[in-house]
């Protein structure tokens, strides 16, 4: 939960992470974006409030795809502070058509081109994309003073995009699928 100085210049925080939400805060000392909002959004003011990150801080929210365990907050979160929601087009579509998400203001929504940089609080920000069954799935790269940070959720498989993005990483933060079949008869031993 504690903000990790170590990323330097970056101010990195996991304030949940796995399937019951994701939800992590990048950005500098006085700015920043939340990637994903999959828990409520309550406990995103909460854990905020804890890491002294006033919500006015929040420059933008990037979300990674349209699936529950990373947009569950969005509504919530956006009703309180008009903040952009930046995603790929077809994550957007699932958003307003999303059974929890169908009421946020559409004209909140910036559309990502995965691989074309785009700039949030002088914060240098790449989507890529992720192979997985949301829709529009992305991961993240951020480049700010010359150091980088990657983040990749649901991740299933190493594709070349993902290895190439996980290659230029000062930092990387992943996560993962894990599916017993594939990791009992992987090529590594236990
Ligand atoms: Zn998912």
């Amino acid at each position: 939960m504690d903000l990790f100085s170590c990323l330097s210049p970056f101010v990195f925080c996991s304030f949940a992470s796995g399937s019951s939400g994701n939800c992590y805060y990048v950005g500098k000392q006085d700015e920043g974006v939340l990637v994903d909002v999959g828990i409520s959004a309550k406990q995103i003011l909460n854990l905020l409030a804890e890491n002294d990150i006033p919500l006015s801080q929040i420059k933008a929210i990037l979300i990674t795809h349209d699936h529950i365990d990373h947009v569950l907050g969005l509504e919530n979160l956006t009703k309180l502070s008009s903040i952009p929601i930046y995603a790929h087009s077809d994550c957007l579509q699932g958003i307003a058509e999303g059974k929890s998400t169908k009421k946020v203001d559409p004209q909140l929504f910036r559309e990502v081109e995965p691989l074309q940089p785009f700039e949030v609080c002088g914060i240098t920000i790449e989507a890529f994309p992720v192979m997985h069954d949301g829709r529009g799935a992305v991961g993240y790269h951020f480049d700010y003073e010359g150091r980088t940070l990657t983040i990749a959720t649901d991740i299933g498989m190493l594709d070349k995009v993902v290895k190439e993005q996980i290659r230029r990483a000062d930092n990387l933060v992943i996560e993962a699928n894990y599916d017993v079949e594939m990791l009992e008869k992987g090529a590594f031993e236990q």
